[in-house]
């Protein structure tokens, strides 16, 4: 069985069909790769999986379940965390500020709690210093915990995104375009801890736009074009295929 199922997942936006009919399975383990075109369906796709906008019709299944009409909340505490294309990190917080706060965000205690600081209170304000320290390692920017974020790189908010993502423990992460507006050096940086996440037991599913770096390191890839899966195969396959040359790859 694959961990996420999508059966004729299908999105419209009035006349505009963004997603259509699309059936594709992601599988435990591996980093799946979704290409195409802007405008393609790509990151709506992301959103009818994580619950950010009910499809149309069609439907979507995550570790045997039915998840279709489950809100995003509900499907983030299921065990998927998910990135989005322009990341809203408070620029005047440190970056270990940013992930504290995202995460306590997401696993949200109770006003009661956190207006009469009450042991439990205090207890997840513990949890969550110790849960950003360690996501800050994993992501590498340890050295960087204290800098303002409006201080650090381009690449490096690309890295406090990969924690606020990670910081929930999911079982697995969507990215969307995670090295977009990033120099080539820094796209393998972000390649090798995607890398290091699958090593780690974490299933990732990324959109992309550098073709290079999607076809070192995917397992599979789905190529979207006007809202309809186009192809799907292994990269070599995906690179061999006359329909994604005339489509996408640009013959
Ligand atoms: P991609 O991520 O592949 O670039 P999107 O999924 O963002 O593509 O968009 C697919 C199509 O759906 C585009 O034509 C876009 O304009 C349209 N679209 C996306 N979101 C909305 C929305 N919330 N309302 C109306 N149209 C939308
Ligand atoms: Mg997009």
């Amino acid at each position: 069985m694959a961990f996420v199922e999508t059966k004729k997942l299908t999105k419209k936006f009035g006349g505009l069909t963004a997603v259509n009919n699309v059936d594709f399975k992601i599988e435990k383990g591996q980093i799946t790769a979704i290409i195409g075109p802007n405008g393609a369906g790509k990151s709506t796709f992301f959103n009818l999986i994580s619950g950010f906008y009910p499809p149309t019709s069609g439907t979507v299944i995550f570790d045997g379940q039915d998840i279709t009409k489950v809100p995003s909340y509900n499907i983030a505490k299921l065990g998927m965390a998910r990135t989005f294309q322009t990341t809203n990190l408070f620029e005047t917080s440190t970056v270990l500020d940013n992930v504290i706060v995202g995460y306590r965000l997401r696993t949200k205690s109770r006003l009661f709690d956190a207006v009469f600081r009450t042991p439990r209170e205090k207890r997840e304000e513990k949890e969550a210093l110790e849960k950003a320290i360690e996501v800050l390692d994993f992501v590498g920017l340890t050295h960087l915990a204290n800098r303002q974020v409006a201080l650090i790189s381009q690449e490096a908010k690309k890295r406090v995104a990969f924690a606020l993502a990670l910081a929930t423990e999911p079982k697995i992460v969507f990215l969307d375009e995670p090295a977009a507006g990033i120099n080539p050096e820094e796209t393998d940086g972000l390649a090798e801890l995607m890398n290091k996440m699958k090593d780690n037991g974490i299933t990732v599913c990324t959109i992309e736009h550098k073709m290079a770096m999607i076809m070192s390191i995917a397992d599979k890839i789905m190529v979207l074009n006007q809202g309809m899966k186009i192809a799907e195969g292994t990269p070599e396959e995906i690179q061999n295929d006359p329909v994604v040359i005339e489509a996408y790859l640009g013959g």
